[in-house]
């Protein structure tokens, strides 16, 4: 069986685990370079970036949809060449030997450079009608999302160092903001937790925890329980962000002897190359600023690394690298015909 899968297995020069921002600007840096991509992505490519309804801090766009931002950048690495395996789950790594493994539920590939860019996932809190409001008025973003909520009531929920970071930021934007925390104190840096409890516009509810989420079209209020006296109450607002913290989606990498940090975020260098040679990591698994930016960037540096590492630099000719033609006219001919399909819809509205 072990035979047959490794006589199977798709050799290529590099493995993308992640179809996010890091991960697509990772793969239209390496297929433009020359290097045969492989971007194995287990849900759908586009990242949380996907799910995001408005962005308005991604340098030159003033405001885009989260799903055209993803679709350009899906679009980009397609036309530069990146080979996606959707949907595709890496379940297993082996990183010790110069040949790197990674296995699927489909298939198994061995490459000369692995790039990590599975990102992290936001904790819920798992109360009712947080699912339900998505988007609608509870977030988990503050940076992204705050500037929605000028001028209106919000909470925050959580008391460690993202929590007291979410809430610095509305502050100077909302007119009232809560910030409720299950504990009596926050776990927050000294600096960050002295700024926030000198800003007049913040009440603390300490000692409390969300029950549920209520609203109609939006959020509309929260059912607190106050952990003191056991009472239930309620509180009106219109927005309210999770700031619970998250979790790295860096098991498999770990497992695999990739080195992470106390709370799982992976350990990289300047290089973006972790501690195994031939390994990269980029984006919001590799932890510090979760922006689309910075994992875009995060994901050229670990790309233009992976580069090195398999030709040797660019005189080294170690590896014969793949001619790369951009077939724009291809593209062209997709943009045209999305545009006129576009019109069409348009022309059956207006009728
Ligand atoms: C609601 C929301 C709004 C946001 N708004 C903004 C904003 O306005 N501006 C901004 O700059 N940032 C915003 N962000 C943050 C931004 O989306 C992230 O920082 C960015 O997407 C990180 O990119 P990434 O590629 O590192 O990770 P992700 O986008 O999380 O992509 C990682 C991908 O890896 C895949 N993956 C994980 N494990 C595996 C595996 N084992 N096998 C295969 N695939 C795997 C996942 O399915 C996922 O698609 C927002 C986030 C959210 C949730």
């Amino acid at each position: 069986m072990l035979l047959v899968n490794e006589y199977m297995s798709t050799k290529t020069d590099v493995v993308i685990i992640g179809g996010g921002p890091a991960g697509l600007a990772a793969g239209i840096y390496t297929s433009r370079l020359g290097l045969e991509t492989i971007l194995i992505e287990k849900t759908a490519l586009g990242g949380q970036v996907a799910v995001s309804p408005f962005i308005e801090n991604y340098p030159g766009f003033t405001m885009i949809s989260g799903a055209e931002l993803s679709k350009r950048f899906i679009e980009h690495a397609e036309l530069m060449g990146v080979e996606f395996r959707v949907p595709e789950e890496v379940i297993k790594l082996e990183l010790s030997s110069e040949t790197k493994i990674v296995k699927t539920n489909k298939d198994t590939y061995e490459a000369d450079a692995v790039i990590i860019a599975s990102g992290a996932s936001r904790k819920k809190l798992n109360v009712p009608g947080e699912k339900e409001f998505a988007g609608k008025g509870v977030s988990y973003c503050a940076v992204c999302d705050g500037s929605f909520f000028r001028g209106k009531v919000v909470a925050v929920v959580g008391g460690g160092n993202t929590a007291v970071s979410e809430a610095l930021h509305l502050t100077g934007l909302v007119k009232k903001l809560y910030v409720i925390h299950r504990r009596d104190d926050f776990r927050a840096e000294i600096a960050l937790k002295q700024r926030l409890l000198d800003s007049p516009n913040v009440t603390q509810l300490w000692n409390t925890v969300v029950e549920r989420i209520e609203g109609d079209t939006t959020v509309r209020r929260l059912v607190l329980r106050d952990l003191k006296n056991n009472k239930q109450y309620e509180i009106e607002v219109d927005g309210v962000f999770i700031a619970i913290g998250y979790t790295p989606n860096s098991k498999i990498a770990a497992d695999a002897g990739v080195a992470v940090d106390k709370e799982g975020y992976i350990i990289v260098d300047k290089r973006q190359e972790t501690n195994i040679k031939g390994v990269y990591a980029a984006g919001d698994v590799t932890g510090g600023i979760m922006q689309i930016g910075v994992a875009v960037g995060e994901g050229i540096v670990a790309a233009m690394s992976a580069f090195e590492h398999v030709t040797g630099g660019w005189y080294a000719k170690k590896k014969k690298l793949k001619a790369v033609r951009i077939d724009f006219e291809k593209f062209k001919e997709k943009e045209e015909h999305e545009k006129r399909e576009e019109e069409k819809s348009l022309f059956k509205f207006k009728l």
